[in-house]
């Protein structure tokens, strides 16, 4: 080895010391590994709580939840409807969250056999690797309820978002993020028309700056709903594109076999660069 070859190799080691110059991917590349647990978790809530009906099996789904995470800063949060008893699940280990990050965890009922796996489960999946990394200053709620029993009323569907909105649990200047449907194969993730307007914009942002297309939805009813009435900045990103002519949603064809850790690992990568414009904003 010449002079030249030392000197290389000393900065070469200089660089892996310092960790320089290691090539980590891209941000979606960065979250193969939270995008397959995530996956995981979604997977076996399907397996294990299959039905998740809102008042029936919705609580042992909870506590299932529950179970999946770090026990510290985890709490069931059950309340009486005139269905039955309803559970969200609450996860925050920081005393300020930057932001409240949403998934609906129950099925919908009256369709034999299905499992929500995409409708549901990919999202929970998601928080529960997300919360269990526990890297994001964020507060994470697990709703029950989403779904409506025949059509949505303010006393039909969105009972959860309707509990933790009205409950005062959460800061009205804490940002509501909903997500819904993100892990089937085919992501096609857009944002509600109806929710705030300018944490729309900074989502908007922040899909660009991870390289996730993130289309414009018109007008969608999901759990930010109740949070924007409530007076909450909220926002919800759904990928309402589901199968040939959303064919799979809300049937029995919502199955684990159509998910996918990419998918998981892009939603991933957007939630991540969202967190951190958002705590460069109210830091
Ligand atoms: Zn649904």
């Amino acid at each position: 080895m010449g002079r030249r070859g030392l000197l290389c190799a000393c900065i070469t080691l200089t660089a892996l010391a310092l960790g320089v110059g290691c090539d980590d991917g891209t941000p979606i590349e960065q979250e193969r590994a939270l995008g397959e647990a995530a996956l995981a978790h979604a997977v076996a809530l399907c397996e294990e709580r299959p039905s998740r009906l809102a008042g029936r099996d919705s609580r042992a789904a909870a506590d299932w939840i529950a179970a999946r995470l770090p026990q510290e800063g985890t709490r069931v949060d059950a309340f009486e409807t005139p269905i039955g008893t309803l559970a969200n699940v609450w996860h925050c280990r920081v005393e300020r969250p930057v932001a409240v990050l949403v998934s609906h965890f129950d099925t919908k009922a009256g369709i034999p056999g299905f499992v929500g796996a995409n409708d549901g489960a990919s999202t929970t999946g998601l928080l529960i690797a997300l919360a269990n990394e526990g890297k994001l200053p964020v507060a994470y709620l697990f709703t029950d309820g989403e779904e409506c029993r025949v059509a949505y009323s303010n006393t039909d569907g969105l009972t959860g978002a309707w509990h933790a909105a009205r409950s005062g649990q959460i800061d009205k200047r804490t940002p509501i993020i909903v997500l819904d449907m993100l892990g089937d194969a085919g992501f096609n993730p857009s944002l509600a028309g109806n929710g705030s307007a300018w944490l729309n914009a900074l989502a908007r942002r922040a899909a660009q700056e991870t390289g996730v297309r993130v289309e414009d939805a018109g007008a969608i009813i999901d759990d930010h709903l109740p949070f924007v009435a409530a007076g909450y900045h909220a926002i919800d990103l759904i990928d309402f594109d589901y199968g040939p002519g959303n064919a799979w949603w809300h049937t029995a064809e919502d199955t684990p076999d159509k998910l996918s850790a990419d998918s998981l690992a892009q939603t991933a990568a957007f939630v991540r660069r969202l967190i951190a414009i958002l705590e460069q904003k109210h830091p």
